[in-house]
């Protein structure tokens, strides 16, 4: 067990509160990921606000990397000291979804989510010590990484080449796997193809940059902000476009049919109306936003006609031991471009600002730091 610091939410609506609470013992199978960099998201900032229901106390932060610091009984292929990219999709490997390689379905995580604790059901994070039992501490989406270090199963830290800075990692592990992973894994997106992508946030500008390496022929960016649309312009849009303007900048480029694919990245029902309106007739739509699960989306009829193909992802097809890697490479030989989606780099303390400037829109991600993390040994 080790005492660590973390940001822990107590309330929703509330601040984070920034405290030390306890980790561990290691269960056979588990890693302990000494934290270096992890993302704020908007699935956090759900949970936050209580659109994402979680059970409290819990630590967020399913975007993160690190370094390994300590294994578990019978882990192999793993060793101190190895850089890894935290995967928010645990998975037994032989359910059902498993078997039909639909990992992000698997029963076992999809059981134990609404738990709130570890993939196996059981909590590894403690508060209030000195109480009898101590008091469990819940964690997001099987990680918690807003810590100074957290506990996964082995096959939720997936080494990356050397050489990647962590906070450019760290986008790897959520919102660059979802959209790069939605143009090159979800979507079939032919070489040359035309492609909108709807809301350049992380995910959306990952999804500019998958189609780029995917190799579509037009890439009309979406976004409301000016300087949202410059920055996809320059991670490989070929056109942009205010929402009012988006349908007519599709069909002018595709002879009046629209878009052979659509990538949804905005989370608002009026993106998800724009997406189907906006791709041709048998052409894909791909969902990756989300909202309120008992919101009401309002479509025209005529709208989803017309062999149009739906398809919603929650993590861009991930299969991360496979994909992270790739993607990691990608970003060191200079065809994926992590920093310019960085915003801000902060510490701990300033969480709380991070999160009200991600709801302003004003950042693409902020990372949080922990250069100053203290080594620390777990007694298994
Ligand atoms: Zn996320
Ligand atoms: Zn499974």
């Amino acid at each position: 067990m080790i005492r660590v610091r973390a940001a822990v939410l107590r309330r929703t609506g509330a601040p984070l509160s920034i405290e030390t609470i306890t980790l561990g013992p290691l269960a056979p199978g588990d890693v302990l990921v000494r934290v270096r960099a992890a993302g704020l998201c908007h699935t956090d900032l759900e949970a936050i606000e209580g659109q994402l229901a979680l059970p409290l106390p819990a630590v967020l932060g399913h975007e993160a990397a690190g370094e390994i610091a300590a294994l578990g009984a019978g882990v192999s292929g793993l060793a101190c000291g190895d850089r890894v990219v935290l995967s928010w999709n645990p998975h037994c490997g032989t359910c059902f979804y498993c078997e039909q390689g639909q990992p992000i379905l698997c029963s076992q995580a999809l059981g134990n989510a609404a738990l709130g604790f570890h993939f196996d059901g059981a909590p590894r994070l403690f508060c209030d010590a000195g109480t009898a039992p101590p008091r469990p501490v819940h964690q997001l989406m099987y990680l918690g990484a807003f810590a100074e270090y957290c506990v996964v199963p082995a096959h939720c830290a997936v080494r990356i080449p050397p050489g990647l800075g962590f906070d450019q990692a760290a986008l790897i592990g959520c919102g660059v796997m979802t959209g790069v992973g939605a143009a090159t894994r979800i979507a079939d997106l032919r070489w040359g193809a035309s492609v909108m992508v709807i809301g350049c946030g992380a995910v959306g500008l990952s999804a500019v940059q998958g189609c780029r390496l995917a190799g579509a022929g037009h890439i009309l960016a979406v976004d409301p902000r000016p300087a949202r649309r410059a920055l996809a312009a320059r991670l490989g849009a070929t056109a942009t476009a205010d929402p009012a303007a988006a349908i007519a900048e599709a069909r002018a480029a595709t002879a009046g049919r629209g878009a052979d694919v659509v990538i949804e990245a905005a989370g608002v029902p009026a993106g998800f109306a724009l997406s189907v309106e906006a791709v041709r007739p048998g052409g894909q739509v791909v969902w990756l936003g989300k909202t309120a699960v008992d919101a009401q989306v309002p479509f025209r009829w005529g709208s989803l006609m017309q062999e149009k193909r739906i398809t919603r992802s929650s993590y861009g097809g991930a299969r991360p031991a496979r994909d992270f890697p790739l993607l990691a490479q990608a970003a060191l030989d200079g065809r994926l471009d992590l920093a310019a989606m960085i915003s801000a780099r902060i510490g701990l303390d300033a969480i709380d600002d991070g999160f009200a400037a991600l709801k302003r829109g004003e950042t693409v991600r902020s990372v949080v730091m922990f250069d100053d993390a203290p080594a620390g040994k777990v007694r298994g």
